[in-house]
């Protein structure tokens, strides 16, 4: 191994430099042999044996690096070392203009010494360097980063057989195991056995044993794991445990939004698997929003992605059914409820977050002058009154601590917005006049699904709910033109007049019809009444 020279690098004028350099052979084929460099930056091998024109050179940056390992063979008779680097850089799909990860081993055979733990040693020292340098390289990030899981990382991987197709013990097998044993991630696979079965394990578990929590399913094992570490008496440490999302399920909509913070170009299916694969391998944690959302009865239940009512929570759940084309059920399911578009009867108030000033102003406006004009109209019942006359000087800016008493919960934070489900709401939310809906969707991270960018602004920490609902009236075709411009995320500048988005903090639905839908993370809640709060970063979410 030489030392090398600095040298700055044209492209950028940094100084990336050569600091180690040697010839090795390829592992497997000792007539290929290779002048191997490290940078900063990158690791160069370029073949010194003859290839074909464009095959000789290889330039692999670190970024793309999850692991480096030196290891020998088994073989006692050859003194040499072998030392592989795993890359998943982003390459072009085949027959298409998209890029998505592929995985790219570089294998060498040392064998410049006779003593053969001299050739490991130079072959760890390698290894070692190529990791450092590796976990140096991250991508650039909004914020949110806070921190690295350590190395080792002690992982616990739940792995829900029945999600999705079916299929998410094969990708794990076929993927995942490889990918991680590349990371130098030990983990402990645990298969859940029943709904539920993974709620209960977190709330009795040992967290101290365990660096991260991972799930390998749909978003429905996640949203299990969140309400069991919410559970304990200990949540306020355990719901810092850093979570990571594999996606095996059918809805994978955490993992397709962890993927869009990366800034990677969409993927669906495997190439989403390898893309959260090499994330979670690169181990960086954000912060995450939960949401609180207390039902009429029952405990609280935490929520991290989306609380749904009316056509997307009809359409998640009659589209189980269609479970075996995997992703696709969504669409499936889209075109069938559309075919019988109906309108969900109910009452909305929300919180406008803090950055809607104008709109909380106009707000308290109304209010004084007891006037009525679109959404922020005066409530007709006891259940909302979001401008009551008698406080309306209150509502002026009700920022403060509300006076009345927040519902207690065992477990979990205090919801301090909310005023018991039975009571009305404070001067300061606002009531959405109209009562006709054909869909009202929250949302805290950017995709509904794998294929719907739904909230293009969202980010994991924002301490935002994304509140879109669609009034009663809309076409079924002004529908579908929605749903399909979702799935750049264009729907918000296709000027539907039915469809609105807010920002909010905090919201109550009451549905009026006895029967329905309301789900929670693609999960069925207790239909009815219900009230929600944003808990800004109350959990750690693995995001690479
Ligand atoms: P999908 O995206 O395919 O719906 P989910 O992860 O959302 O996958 O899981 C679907 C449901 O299966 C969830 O309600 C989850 O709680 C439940 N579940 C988890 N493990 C099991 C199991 N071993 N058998 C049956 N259901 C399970
Ligand atoms: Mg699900």
């Amino acid at each position: 191994m030489d030392e090398r020279r600095a040298e700055p690098d044209h492209n950028t004028g940094v100084n990336n430099s050569v600091s180690l350099y040697g010839e090795f052979t390829v592992t497997g084929n000792r007539k290929v042999r290779c002048a191997v460099s490290l940078t900063e930056r990158e690791l160069v091998v370029q073949r010194l044996t003859s290839t074909p024109v464009g095959r000789n050179k290889a330039v692999l940056s670190l970024k793309d690096c999850v692991g480096c390992r030196a290891y020998r063979e088994d073989d006692n008779a050859d003194p040499a070392a072998n030392l592989s680097a795993y890359f998943y850089p982003l390459k072009r799909r085949w027959m298409s203009s998209g890029v998505s990860r592929q995985r790219v081993e570089q294998s060498f055979r040392l064998a410049a010494l006779q003593d053969p733990r001299a050739n490991l040693e130079e072959a760890e020292k390698w290894a070692r360097v190529v990791r450092e340098r590796s976990a140096r390289q991250q991508y650039p990030r909004d914020g949110v980063l806070m921190s690295q899981l350590s190395r080792p990382c002690r992982m616990m991987l739940l792995v829900n057989p029945q999600s999705g197709k079916g299929q998410a013990l094969t990708l794990y097998n076929n993927h995942i195991q490889r990918m991680l044993n590349e990371a130098g991630v030990p983990h402990t696979l645990v298969i859940t056995e029943h709904q539920n079965h993974a709620r209960e394990l977190v709330r009795e578990a040992d967290l101290s044993q365990w660096d991260a929590l991972v799930i390998m399913s749909g978003d429905g094992l996640l949203f299990e794991v969140i309400n069991g570490l919410l559970e304990r008496e200990d949540w306020e440490d355990a719901i810092r445990t850093p979570l990571g999302i594999l996606p095996g399920g059918s809805g994978n909509a955490l993992a397709a939004s962890i993927h869009h913070y990366s800034r990677s170009s969409p993927v669906s299916s495997e190439e989403l698997l390898l893309s959260c694969g090499f994330l979670l391998c690169k181990g960086l944690v954000s912060r995450m929003d939960l949401v609180s959302v207390q039902l009429s009865s029952g405990p609280r239940l935490f929520s991290f992605l989306s609380l749904a009512w009316g056509f997307v929570a009809d359409v998640d759940i009659e589209s189980e059914k269609y479970r075996h084309v995997g992703a696709a059920r969504f669409t499936v399911g889209t075109l069938v409820r559309l075919a019988s578009l109906r309108v969900y009867r109910g009452r909305l108030a929300y919180l406008p977050a803090p950055d809607q000033e104008t709109l909380r102003n106009e707000v308290t406006l109304h209010c004084n002058n007891q006037t009525l004009r679109s959404r922020d109209s005066v409530g007709q019942n006891t259940f909302h009154n979001s401008c009551h006359s008698n406080n309306s000087l209150k509502a002026r800016r009700t920022e403060s601590t509300p006076s009345r008493s927040p519902r207690k919960a065992p477990c979990g934070p205090t919801d301090s917005l909310l005023p018991p489900l039975d009571q009305q709401l404070p001067g300061d939310w606002v009531l959405v006049q109209e009562e006709d809906f054909v869909l009202m969707l929250a949302m805290y991270h950017s995709h509904l699904a794998e294929d719907l960018l739904a909230a293009p602004g969202a980010a994991p920490d924002d301490g935002v709910i994304h509140l879109f609902y669609v009034r009663a009236g809309i076409s079924r075709a002004a529908l579908l033109k929605l749903f399909l411009a979702m799935e750049k995320g264009e729907h918000l500048g296709t000027n539907c007049q039915h469809l609105v988005y807010v920002k909010v903090r905090a919201l109550r639905l009451e549905p009026f019809s006895p029967k329905g839908i309301i789900t929670l993370d693609g999960e069925v809640v207790e239909y009815g009444p219900l009230q929600a709060e944003v808990h800004r970063g109350l959990a750690r979410l693995i995001t690479g």
